[in-house]
C-alpha cells in the first residue's frame, strides 16, 4: 500500500513556511501501514501542479494534496484539478450553505471570492470543512485516490480526521497493523545494525524493522501486518523476545516513552527520591524530570553548580580536588553527587560536569567530554564519556547519559558494590 504527498505553495519552497503538513500526513499514514513513497512540493503554478499530478498517477493507491485552495488569485490548485480530471466546476449547495453560515456567524459579507469557493469540480466527492471555507475533494483516476485539502494545517487535520482516515481505513485496511517500540541506549546505531543484521534478515516477510535515533537513544520499531490480530501479536512477541536476548542491558523500555519517565516510574515504585547537581547540563536533567506530571513523588530539586565556587560552597566539593583534577573529572562529580544527596536529603543524586563546547577543550579533555556520577547511600558509580562538538546536542546527550546511569542502578542492570 503506497501513498504520495503533494504540497503546494510558493511559500513552502522559499522557506517562508515550513512544510509541516507533509510531515504530519507522512507520520499518520505510515502508522496506518502506508509506504510513503514520494513527496513533491510544487509552486502555485497550474502547469507545474498538473505535472506533479501526472507524475503521481498510477504510482500509489493514494495521493494526498494540500494547499492552494483558498479564495485568492494565487490559489490555483482547483483549476489544475479541473484540467487534470477533465471536469468542470458546479456550485455545491451544501458547501454554499456552510460558507454562508460561517460568514454570518463572523458577521462578514459573502463576496464573489467566497462564492467561488462553493464551486466544486463535478467529478469529486466533497469532504466538508467545518473549520474553514475551502472543502476537501476526493477524486479517483488511474486506480489512484487523489485527495485535495486546504493548506491551513488545522483545516487539513480536520478533514483528515473527519473524512479521510475513516474512508481510507474502510477501503484499504483489510489488514491489521501492529507496532512494537523498543527503546535502547548505549549502542551506536551502526554497531546496533551490525549486531542485528541476522535478526533483521531472518524477520518474517510481514514484519519490518525501523531505527529511529535521537540523542543516543534508538527507538527500534517493529511493524507487522497480517489478517489475524492474535497471530500477528504472537509473531511480534517472538521477535521482541529475540531482541531482548540480543541486546541485554540496553533496552530501557518496550513502550514508546522517554528515559526520564522510565527512571521516574522506577523511583516511584521503589518509594525512592532523586536530586540533581548539574554543571554542564545547567538544569536540563531537572527540566526533563519536571516535565513529568507528578514528579514531586520522586524528584526533589537541583543545584546548578556551574561555577566552581558553587561546587565548593554549596556542594562541599573540596577546592584542592577541583584544583588537582580539574572541574571536569570523576573525582569532582563524585563529590558533587555526594554533596547534593546530603544537602537535599534524597536516596539518589546524579551529577554532571563536562565541556559542552564549542570551545574549552584540551587534548586530555576534548570538547564533548562529560563526567557523570550517581550517588546512593554507601556507594557511587562514575563514568566518563566523550560525545561531539555541538553544544546543544552535547547538553542533551550528557543528560541522557546521566539518566541511563541512574536507570542502570535502578533496574538492577549493575549490582551495587
Ligand atoms: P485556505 O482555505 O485558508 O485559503 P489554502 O488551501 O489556500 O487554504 P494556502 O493558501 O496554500 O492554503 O495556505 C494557507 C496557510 O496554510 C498559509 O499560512 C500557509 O503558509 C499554510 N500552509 C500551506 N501549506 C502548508 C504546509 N504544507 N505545511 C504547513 N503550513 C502550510
Ligand atoms: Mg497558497
Amino acid at each position: 500500500m503506497k501513498a504520495q504527498i503533494i504540497t503546494i505553495g510558493n511559500e513552502l519552497l522559499i522557506g517562508q513556511t515550513i512544510d509541516t503538513n507533509s510531515a504530519w500526513i507522512g507520520s499518520e499514514l505510515s502508522r496506518l501501514g502506508f509506504d510513503i513513497y514520494r513527496k513533491i512540493t510544487s509552486r502555485d503554478n497550474k502547469d507545474e501542479i498538473i505535472d506533479a499530478l501526472e507524475l503521481s498517477a498510477g504510482k500509489s493507491e493514494v495521493v494526498l494534496i494540500t494547499g492552494g485552495l483558498g479564495p485568492t488569485s494565487d490559489d490555483i490548485t482547483k483549476q489544475a484539478l479541473i484540467d487534470f480530471f477533465k471536469t468542470r466546476l458546479v456550485v455545491d449547495h451544501e458547501v454554499m450553505a456552510m460558507i454562508t453560515d460561517m460568514l454570518k456567524k463572523r458577521n462578514l459579507p459573502l463576496n464573489e471570492n467566497n462564492r467561488r469557493q462553493a464551486e466544486i469540480p463535478e467529478s469529486c466527492l466533497v469532504l466538508t470543512n467545518a473549520v474553514g471555507t475551502a472543502p476537501g475533494m476526493w477524486f479517483e483516476k488511474y486506480n489512484t485516490v487523489f485527495i485535495s485539502m486546504p493548506g491551513v494545517p488545522s483545516e487539513m487535520k480536520y478533514i483528515m480526521h473527519t473524512h479521510v482516515f475513516p474512508r481510507l481505513k474502510s477501503r484499504f485496511m483489510y489488514q491489521n497493523i501492529l507496532h512494537r517500540n523498543i527503546m535502547l541506549y548505549g549502542i551506536p546505531e551502526a554497531s546496533l545494525a551490525e549486531l542485528l543484521a541476522s535478526f533483521e534478515s531472518e524477520l518474517p516477510g510481514n514484519v519490518k524493522l525501523a531505527y529511529l535515533p535521537s540523542f543516543g537513544i534508538i527507538k527500534l520499531r517493529l511493524t507487522g501486518t497480517g489478517k489475524n490480530r492474535d497471530t500477528l501479536d504472537q509473531v511480534l512477541d517472538k521477535q521482541v523476545m529475540k531482541l531482548r536476548s540480543l541486546v541485554p542491558g540496553n533496552i530501557f523500555s518496550e513502550e514508546e516513552t522517554t528515559m526520564e519517565t522510565v527512571v521516574g516510574t522506577l523511583l516511584r515504585q521503589n518509594g525512592q527520591t532523586i536530586c540533581t547537581a548539574e554543571s554542564c547540563t545547567g538544569g536540563n536533567i531537572a527540566h526533563l524530570f519536571t516535565c513529568i506530571p507528578g514528579c514531586s513523588d520522586f524528584y526533589k530539586g537541583s543545584v546548578i553548580a556551574y561555577d566552581n565556587g558553587i561546587k565548593r560552597k554549596v556542594l562541599d566539593v573540596p577546592g584542592e580536588i577541583i584544583e588537582r583534577y580539574g572541574a571536569v573529572s570523576e573525582e569532582v562529580v563524585e563529590k558533587m553527587a555526594a554533596g547534593a544527596r546530603l544537602l537535599l536529603g534524597t536516596d539518589y543524586a546524579v551529577a554532571t560536569s563536562g565541556i559542552a563546547g564549542p570551545k574549552g577543550g584540551s587534548e586530555l579533555k576534548p570538547v564533548g567530554t562529560v563526567c557523570i556520577s550517581v550517588a546512593w547511600e554507601g556507594g557511587a558509580a562514575t563514568e566518563r564519556h566523550v560525545f561531539g562538538n555541538d553544544r546543544v546536542i552535547n547538553i542533551n546527550r550528557f543528560s541522557v547519559a546521566a539518566l541511563f546511569m541512574v536507570w542502570k542502578q535502578l533496574s538492577g542492570m549493575v549490582r551495587h558494590p
